[in-house]
């Protein structure tokens, strides 16, 4: 059991709470999901397991884990300083963070700089050439289709989300973008590409959820335009741990 005091958190607005890990409701690639005695929160935990190619490489990235949540804590932080609500209440350990309770918004929200991975590949654009605007585009989440592409008539056609949520979700990822893209280059990130979830809370509030961190962002180097992130692995190139490290050095001096 965890006790927890933090005046700090804005999100708790200074009140104790306990926080124990119930049932695990969920386990993903890289996280398995907790419930806990408040119905709007969940834990999330971070593993350092990690996947590529639609789930059919499997490998280990050690210390990813503890990257991955304190990355995406620090960042989410930042985001709601800049008017982008998130699902980030408060981080409990290394590994482990408490999170709103969210349904997920079944898009993966990508947002592009540079042209890199599967855009170089469907369009026959060299990787590293530059977007004359920063481009947004959905993925249908669903396992079984294999995260088509999808517009954002289809995403509403279907009912995934209504035309309002994607207007706000276009806004806060753009935010998220205009955000990160200037405080990485100050460390001498290139923020290439990333990919966002959002979440409606159980007043039905879109919050930034799931996460950010070199398993879901593109990172080069700006000198050396090495990659700083799930690259290595997906690519076997190696040194995905070095880099993970890397960028949480540059990030939070760790
Ligand atoms: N991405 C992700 N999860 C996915 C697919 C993509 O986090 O299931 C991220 C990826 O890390 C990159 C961006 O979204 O930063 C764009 O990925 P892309 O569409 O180029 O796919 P990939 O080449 O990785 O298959």
């Amino acid at each position: 059991m965890i006790h927890i005091m933090n005046p700090e958190s804005e999100n708790l607005k200074g009140c104790l709470i306990t926080m124990e890990k119930l049932e695990q409701l969920y386990e993903g690639k890289a996280k398995k999901v907790f419930a806990t005695a408040d119905p709007d929160l969940v834990i999330v935990s971070y593993k350092d397991d990690a996947t590529a190619l639609d789930g059919k490489k499997r490998g280990t990235i050690v210390g990813k884990g503890v990257i991955n949540n304190k990355m995406s804590n620090f960042m989410m932080q930042k985001l709601e300083k800049v008017g982008v609500p998130t699902h980030f209440v408060e981080q409990l350990s290394d590994r482990e963070t408490v999170v709103k309770k969210v349904s997920i918004v079944p898009l993966e929200v990508i947002i592009r700089n540079i042209a890199a991975g599967s855009f170089s590949k469907r369009y026959g654009v060299e990787e590293g050439t530059d977007l004359k605007i920063s481009t947004i585009e959905f993925s249908y989440k669903n396992d079984d289709l294999h995260d088509p592409l999808i517009n954002d008539y289809h995403a509403i056609a279907l009912g995934l989300a209504t035309p309002e949520e994607i207007e706000q979700i276009k806004e806060y990822a753009f935010k998220v973008n205009d955000m990160m893209k200037e405080y990485l280059l100050g460390l001498g990130i290139i923020l290439v590409d990333f990919k966002l979830e959002f979440g409606k809370t159980s007043d039905g509030t879109l919050v930034l959820a799931d996460e950010i961190s070199p398993d879901t962002c593109r990172f080069w180097d700006v000198k050396t335009h090495a990659h700083l992130d799930k690259d290595l692995f997906r690519r076997d190139l190696g040194g995905a741990e070095e880099a993970y490290q890397e960028v949480m050095r540059r990030l939070m001096g760790e």
